[in-house]
């Protein structure tokens, strides 16, 4: 059986004592690919920034790798535990170069550059360029990229798609597929793009202002488009 790297419990997280996700339970096991869906605004963004140690735990649990994750702000102590989040803005270093930015992903032992380039072949010719001049599809790459030299165990990205042409992310769906193969982390993949990003997932989860109303395999999420659909409307709507 592979290993149970994120539980999430029961989960109530929100700013300034406010939950805006409630009672939402999840798990990624290692080598699994999970999507976290659901229109804007229904807490996608809030549960990754609480798994990753930058949210308030209000009620419930969230458990990396058997190690609960501290109720409040304890970011710096997450990521030593092999979580890497790919943030919706991508968290690049624009002044530095590629080879820099990859090199920084890593803080201890020897940086496997090549390893992240074989996922982004791409890459390898602008090796010396600094990120601020690559593409918006070129700075997804790296950013991915970064978080492959980094080693994660759990890996968390945000709106891989966001402003990037649909040629451009379709390319990049799947590699999110072969990183969790090849590695083996587990990949909590937010993502608008319910199709693309089902279609590279095992399971996956629907929040809608904050409650989870769906969840289940991709392969059944995908068969019953109607209720993914409905899902996205509100919980009333699949009640009717
Ligand atoms: P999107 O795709 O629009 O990013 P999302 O599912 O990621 O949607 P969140 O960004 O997690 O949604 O937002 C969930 C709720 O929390 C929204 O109602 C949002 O207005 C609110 N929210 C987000 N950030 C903050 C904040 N810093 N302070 C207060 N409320 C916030």
């Amino acid at each position: 059986m592979s290993e149970r790297l994120l539980t999430i419990e029961n989960l109530d997280t929100g700013y300034d004592g406010v939950a805006v996700v409630r009672e939402l339970s999840l798990h990624v096991d290692a080598g699994e690919v999970v999507a976290l869906l659901g229109p804007n605004g229904a807490g996608k963004t809030t549960t990754l920034m609480t798994v990753s140690g930058m949210g308030q735990i209000l009620a419930g649990s969230v458990t990396i790798m058997g190690r609960p994750v501290p109720r409040l702000r304890q970011a710096h102590r997450v990521a030593r535990w092999g979580v890497i989040h790919v943030p919706e803005n991508r968290g690049l270093l624009f002044q530095l170069t590629v080879r820099e930015n990859l090199q920084l992903a890593k803080t201890r032992g020897n940086v496997d550059i090549d390893r992240a380039l074989d996922f982004f072949p791409a890459l390898g010719p602008l090796i010396s360029r600094r990120a601020g001049l690559l593409s918006g599809g070129e700075q997804q790459m790296l950013a991915l990229a970064r978080s492959i030299v980094a080693e994660p165990k759990l890996m968390m990205v945000d709106e891989m798609s966001l402003g990037l042409a649909p040629v451009i992310y379709e390319e990049l769906m799947p590699v999110v597929r072969r990183i969790a193969d090849e590695t083996g982390a587990g990949v909590l993949l937010v993502e608008q793009h319910v199709d693309l990003a089902l279609e590279v997932s095992d399971r996956g989860y629907v929040l809608n202002h904050g409650d989870l109303v769906m969840q289940g395999l991709a392969s059944d999420l995908l068969a019953d488009r109607a209720l993914l659909d409905a899902s996205y409307l509100g919980v009333e709507s699949l009640e009717e």
